[in-house]
C-alpha cells in the first residue's frame, strides 16, 4: 500500500487510523479469538459513516483485502487479516429508540450490551445475542439467536431498513422498498454484501424478564433432554430456553463441592407476565434433581450479560455446529458421550430452541432458509492455553462427528469455524442460489470475503 494511500486516510478520516507502527496497533488488531494472531497493514477505527466508504475506497484502490469488523467475536476472525485494511466499526455505537412507534436505529458497532442498554429505559428489546459484548452487526445479517427468538424471531427478522457501504463505497440504503434485494440478501448472508453503517429494527416489549439457570448431575443429562425436547414443542413462545453442557462455574448459587463438575444446563427467559414465571419455569425446574438453581426476575440486560465474564477475551475458539429438527435418540447418546469430557470451565455446548416465531417465516422470505429447525446447537471450544490448542480442537471435531449423523446437514453460518465454507450451500438450501445471483449484482469481484464467503453467481459473459 502506498504510504500515501494512509496520510490521505489519516488526514481525512475522523476515527483513528493505526499502522503497525503505531503504540495502539496490537490492541487494535485484535480480534475476540486470540486464537488469531493476524496483521493488518492498516486499521481504521471508523468514527461515522464517511469514514467507512472512504476506508472501502482506499482498500479498493490499493487492491487490498477488506476486512470488516464489527464486535468482534466472529470465530474465524473475520474481522482481522494479513497484510489488508480493517474498517473497525466500534466506535460507532449510537443507539435511538422511538417509544412511538417502537423502533431502534442502531449504529454498525454497537454490541447487544449498547442496544439493551438503550432500548430498557423504553421497556423494549428486540432479539440479540445471550452474550452483552457480541456485535449486532455479525450476529444479525447472518441470523441472530437469543432469548426473544421464540416469541419474536431471530434479530434479522426484526431489521426494518439498514444503512449500507456498497464494495464501490457508494451509500445506499436497503430495505422492502429500495433495494430489496440487496435487503433480502443481508438478512442471513452474513457480511457478502456490503458494510452495514446503520441498523433500523422493530422492538418488543421486554423489560424484566423472569429468568432460571438450573445445574443438573451429568448422570440426569438424559432425563433433562428428553424432557426439554418434548417441552420445546409447545412451551408458550415467551419462554426463551436453551439446554447446555458445562463445566459448573464458581457459581453462588451452586455448592462449591460441584464446581468443575461436569453438568447439564437449562436457562430460561421468561418474558411474559411476571406473576406467571414461576409457574412456567417450574417443569423445567423439576425435570430433574439439581445441583443448583437460580430462579428470580431481573432486568433483561442483567440476564443478557450475566455470562459474559465466562467467555471474555484472551480465550481461543473452535466451533462446530448443526442445526436439527428433531433431539434424536442418538444426537442425546452423542451429547452424553462427549459432554463428560467437557474440557474447560469457558467452553460451552448449547443447544438453543429456534422454533415458535422463527419457524412462521417462510424459508424463502429471508436469506436465513432454516425454518424448519427447532435447534440450533454449537460446540463452543473455548480455553484459555494455546498449549491445549490440539487436544480440544479435537475434541470439538469428534463431537461433532458423532452428531453430525443425527442432526441436519445444515449449520448456522455464525457459528461455523472457518474450516465450514463448504457447508454453505447446504446451509442456505433453496436460497443459495439467489444469494449468488445478488452477491454478482452488488459484489462481483467479491471485494467483501472475508466472511462465509458467498462467492458470485457467473456473469453472462463469463459463462458464454
Ligand atoms: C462469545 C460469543 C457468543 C455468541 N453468542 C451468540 C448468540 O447468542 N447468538 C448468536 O446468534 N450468535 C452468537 N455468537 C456468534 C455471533 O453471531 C458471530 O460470531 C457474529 O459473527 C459476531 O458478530 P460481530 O459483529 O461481533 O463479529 P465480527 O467479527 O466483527 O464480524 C463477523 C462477520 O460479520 C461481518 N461484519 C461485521 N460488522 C459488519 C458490518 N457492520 N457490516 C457488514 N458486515 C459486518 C464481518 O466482516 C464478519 O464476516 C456468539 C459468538 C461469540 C464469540
Amino acid at each position: 500500500m502506498q504510504a500515501s494511500a494512509i496520510e490521505d486516510l489519516r488526514s481525512s478520516a475522523r476515527g483513528d487510523v493505526v499502522t503497525p507502527e503505531d503504540p495502539g496497533y496490537d490492541e487494535a488488531r485484535r480480534v475476540h479469538n486470540w486464537m488469531i494472531d493476524r496483521r493488518p497493514a492498516v486499521i481504521v477505527r471508523c468514527a461515522d459513516t464517511t469514514d467507512v466508504m472512504a476506508t472501502v475506497r482506499c482498500a479498493r484502490d490499493n487492491d487490498m483485502l477488506l476486512s470488516v469488523r464489527g464486535g468482534g467475536h466472529s470465530v474465524p476472525g473475520f474481522g482481522t487479516n494479513d497484510g489488508g485494511v480493517v474498517a473497525d466499526l466500534s466506535p460507532m455505537r449510537g443507539v435511538r429508540v422511538d417509544p412511538v412507534t417502537r423502533m431502534a436505529r442502531a449504529q454498525g458497532g454497537c454490541t447487544w450490551g449498547d442496544m439493551n442498554h438503550a432500548t430498557y429505559g423504553f421497556g423494549l428489546a428486540v432479539t440479540g445475542g445471550i452474550i452483552s459484548t457480541t456485535g449486532i452487526a455479525g450476529l444479525t445479517l447472518g441470523g441472530g439467536i437469543g432469548y426473544l427468538a421464540r416469541g419474536h424471531g431471530l434479530s434479522l427478522d426484526n431489521l426494518i431498513s439498514v444503512d449500507v457501504v456498497t464494495a464501490e463505497g457508494d451509500f445506499i440504503v436497503a430495505n422492502e422498498a429500495e433495494h430489496a434485494d440487496l435487503f433480502w440478501a443481508l438478512r442471513g448472508g452474513g457480511g457478502n454484501f456490503g458494510v452495514v453503517t446503520s441498523f433500523e429494527y422493530r422492538l418488543t416489549a421486554c423489560k424484566d424478564i423472569f429468568a432460571g439457570a438450573f445445574f443438573y448431575p451429568l448422570e440426569r443429562a438424559g432425563d433433562v433432554l428428553d424432557f426439554y425436547r418434548g417441552f420445546i414443542r409447545t412451551a408458550p413462545e415467551d419462554l426463551g430456553l436453551f439446554a447446555g453442557f458445562h463445566l459448573v462455574p464458581p457459581l453462588p448459587f451452586v455448592p462449591e463441592e460441584y464446581h468443575g463438575d461436569p453438568a447439564v444446563v437449562m436457562v430460561a427467559c421468561w418474558n411474559g407476565p411476571m406473576e406467571q414465571g414461576e409457574r412456567v419455569l417450574a417443569p423445567i425446574r423439576d425435570s430433574a434433581p439439581r445441583l443448583g438453581e437460580m430462579m428470580e426476575p431481573m432486568p433483561y440486560p442483567v440476564l443478557n450479560s450475566a455470562f459474559d465474564e465466562l467467555v471474555g477475551p484472551g480465550l481461543q475458539h473452535y466451533w462446530k455446529t448443526a442445526f436439527a429438527t428433531e433431539l434424536t435418540d442418538g444426537a442425546i447418546e452423542a451429547h452424553l458421550e462427549y459432554a463428560q469430557r467437557v474440557p474447560t470451565v469457558n467452553t460451552a455446548v448449547h443447544l438453543y430452541s429456534i422454533n415458535g416465531a422463527c419457524h412462521r417465516i417462510a424459508p424463502q422470505a429471508t436469506a436465513f432458509a432454516n425454518r424448519d429447525a427447532t435447534f440450533a446447537t454449537v460446540i463452543g471450544g473455548m480455553w484459555p492455553d494455546p498449549a491445549d490448542n490440539e487436544r480440544n480442537i479435537a475434541w470439538v471435531k469428534d463431537y461433532y462427528a458423532a452428531l453430525a449423523p443425527h442432526s441436519s446437514a445444515a449449520a448456522y453460518v455464525n457459528f461455523m469455524s472457518a474450516d465450514d465454507g463448504a457447508r454453505l450451500p447446504e446451509s442456505y438450501g433453496d436460497n443459495y442460489g439467489r444469494l449468488q445471483e445478488v452477491k454478482r449484482l452488488y459484489d462481483p469481484d467479491n471485494f467483501f470475503r472475508m466472511n462465509q464467503n458467498i462467492q458470485p453467481a457467473p456473469t453472462a459473459a463469463a459463462t458464454g
